[in-house]
Order: C-alpha cells, then sequence, then structure tokens
C-alpha cells in the first residue's frame, strides 16, 4: 500500500534500530543482570536507578546516578537474593514496590 507516510521521526527511529540490530561498527553495550550475573546485551535489561531508598525503574535510560540492569523475569530472584542491596552497596532497605509494580504491570 502506498501513500501511507510515518512521521520523519519513527522512519528515523526505525533506521536506528535496524543499524543495532545489524550491529554495524557500533559496539553494543554489555551489562550483567544483578541477580542471575549473565552479561548480555543491554537491550535485554531494564535499567534502574536508585532514589532516596526508592529502586526506580528507568526504561528510557535517562535518570542520572548509579544503575543496575537487570531481566525484568529477574526481578524476584533479585528481591530475595538482596541483588539490589549489593547492585547499589548499601545495607539499608530498599523499597521496591513501585518497580514491581512496574514489571509486573507490563
Ligand atoms: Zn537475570
Amino acid at each position: 500500500m502506498r501513500g501511507i507516510t510515518f512521521p520523519a521521526l519513527l522512519r528515523v527511529r526505525f533506521a536506528l534500530a535496524s543499524l543495532k540490530v545489524r550491529g554495524a561498527r557500533m559496539p553494543i553495550p554489555i551489562r550483567s543482570c544483578i541477580a542471575c550475573r549473565k552479561r548480555t546485551d543491554w537491550h535485554e535489561l531494564l535499567r534502574v536507578v536508585l532514589i532516596e531508598d526508592q529502586v526506580t525503574p528507568d526504561p528510557d535510560r535517562k535518570q542520572s546516578g548509579r544503575g543496575a540492569w537487570l531481566h525484568r523475569n529477574c526481578f524476584d530472584q533479585a528481591k530475595e537474593r538482596r541483588s539490589f542491596q549489593r547492585a547499589f552497596r548499601t545495607d539499608k532497605p530498599l523499597r521496591t514496590a513501585s518497580l514491581e509494580s512496574f514489571i509486573k504491570g507490563n
């Protein structure tokens, strides 16, 4: 079907995304999941940041501050194993409710 024009911005984003998928010359950053420790392409992981005592999802990876990365499926494991405390280098209890509802609501 001709005549359907995507907004230019979407087309640019699509082009960038396919570049990344093909690997092009750009090295894909590798991160490890704080729960299972598996190292993987960061597109498979969710970035979280610590805001006060709240572990907060950062799906756009734009928040500043120390970030940690995990698979969405690894959330329960991370919580059980206190991986968030380890990742953020603290002994204080951290609140993960908003992250949990973010992950489980998706
Ligand atoms: Zn994992």
